[in-house]
């Protein structure tokens, strides 16, 4: 069947202009629409021929290319499979023809119901995420723990329950006409292009509040302070978040609620310095601890522990305690701890240990200092 001039579809001339085409159309419309011819195969025809003559005749790319080429200059131009009411971008501009229901309705009623499976409004309303930062010490990150946290977060409003309204009434968006989204035509290299976007007028939602909430301004959220508990594993580290699904703020009228993150900041340890999940400590000792050995007892983030220094340590001596350090997150290994021992020079002296100081010295100590001598050596030849 051979496909009917466009123009004659609606009943204009070549030379009608765009109000007189969209008259047409909506004559026509109104004429053939399905609540007004139920079950009537040609109807529905007519009516969606007539849909495709007003799509492209309201179009002034397509219509040129028509005026110009005719059929021909439009193959490709719905996709290369012809006229689909998924090419159909004027609903929103025949509301009253569509109905309140918009493209949706009358596509259901067209296809029983096949069109919009799966589209429900699709809203911008998702609640914002809220970021937190959160302080722990060493000994807090070495096992897991539960804080507590106050924090303000935009919740459901108690006045109007959520809904935004006053009274309790919604209006269909006249620009979606509920659907949430909308049709936009974009150029690109094939030509005219169809995407489906948002709708900018309800933000996706479909509905718009006729008169709004006083307390919450018609968003449906108010500012609450709320008590939130995270669980913090073992092992975290500076600069790590911790997502909290759904506690952030809560969506715009019912929407999905935004996550909160949570920083990890590590506070400054007085002792223990950390590398990933080992930890360094510097362990003073004395002189008499060095030289004869010692058993000491030495920090960890758990307690003390016991830790042996052979005897003729040198001050700066690294000695390693295994899986002293932190947790790894999600494993059972743990980091070292390394002490580093300093030997301290005793100052304050007082005449006793004055006394033990110098007998000491007249023992030729640096004949013992192993492996330095040879350093001792070349010092006294450098001064003679
Ligand atoms: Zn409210
Ligand atoms: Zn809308």
């Amino acid at each position: 069947m051979a496909k009917r001039d466009y123009y004659e579809i609606l009943g204009i001339d070549k030379n009608a202009s765009i109000t007189e085409i969209k008259k047409a159309y909506r004559k026509l419309a109104m004429k053939f629409h399905p609540d007004k011819n139920k079950d009537d195969k040609a109807a529905e025809e007519k009516f969606k021929e007539a849909s495709e003559a007003y799509e492209v005749l309201s179009d002034s790319d397509k219509k040129q290319k028509y005026d110009q080429y005719g059929h021909a200059g439009l193959e490709g131009a719905f996709g290369g499979h012809g006229f689909t009411w998924d090419n159909f971008t004027h609903a929103g501009d025949f509301s009253d023809i569509f109905g309140s229901g918009g493209l949706g309705s009358i596509f259901e009623h067209l296809f029983g119901g096949s069109f919009g499976m799966g589209r429900s409004p699709r809203s911008n309303n998702r609640g914002e995420d809220l970021q937190i930062s959160l302080s722990l010490t060493l000994e807090e990150i070495a096992r897991s723990v539960e804080k507590k946290i106050k924090i303000s977060v935009k919740d459901t409003c108690d006045k109007c329950n959520g809904s935004g309204s006053s009274d309790g009434q919604v209006q269909t968006c006249n620009q979606c006409h509920g659907s949430g989204q909308v049709r936009q035509l974009t150029r690109s290299l094939f030509g005219q292009m169809q995407t489906i976007v948002t709708c900018p007028s309800c933000n996706g939602e479909g509905k718009i509040i006729k008169n709004k909430c006083p307390k919450c301004s018609g968003d449906g959220r108010i500012l609450k302070t709320k008590t939130i508990s995270i669980s913090i594993p073992a092992g975290v580290a500076e600069g790590q978040y911790i997502r909290l699904r759904g506690q952030g703020n809560r969506g715009k009228r019912g929407a999905q609620s935004g996550d909160i993150l949570v920083l990890i900041r590590e506070k400054e340890h007085n002792i223990f310095e950390r590398d990933g999940s080992h930890l360094m400590c510097e362990y003073p000792i004395s002189f008499s601890q060095a030289a004869l050995g010692s058993e000491l007892r030495v920090p960890t983030l758990t307690g003390n522990v016991k830790m042996k220094v052979p005897a003729g340590t040198q001050s700066g001596k690294i000695f390693r305690l295994r899986s002293q350090g932190l947790p790894h997150t999600n494993s059972s290994y743990h980091g070292d701890l390394y002490i580093k021992v300093r030997v301290i020079t005793p100052t304050r002296l007082n005449s006793e240990e004055k006394d033990l100081l110098n007998k000491l010295s007249r023992f030729d100590l640096d004949k013992k200092l192993n492996p330095e001598k040879s350093f001792f050596e070349k010092l006294k030849g450098y001064f003679v």
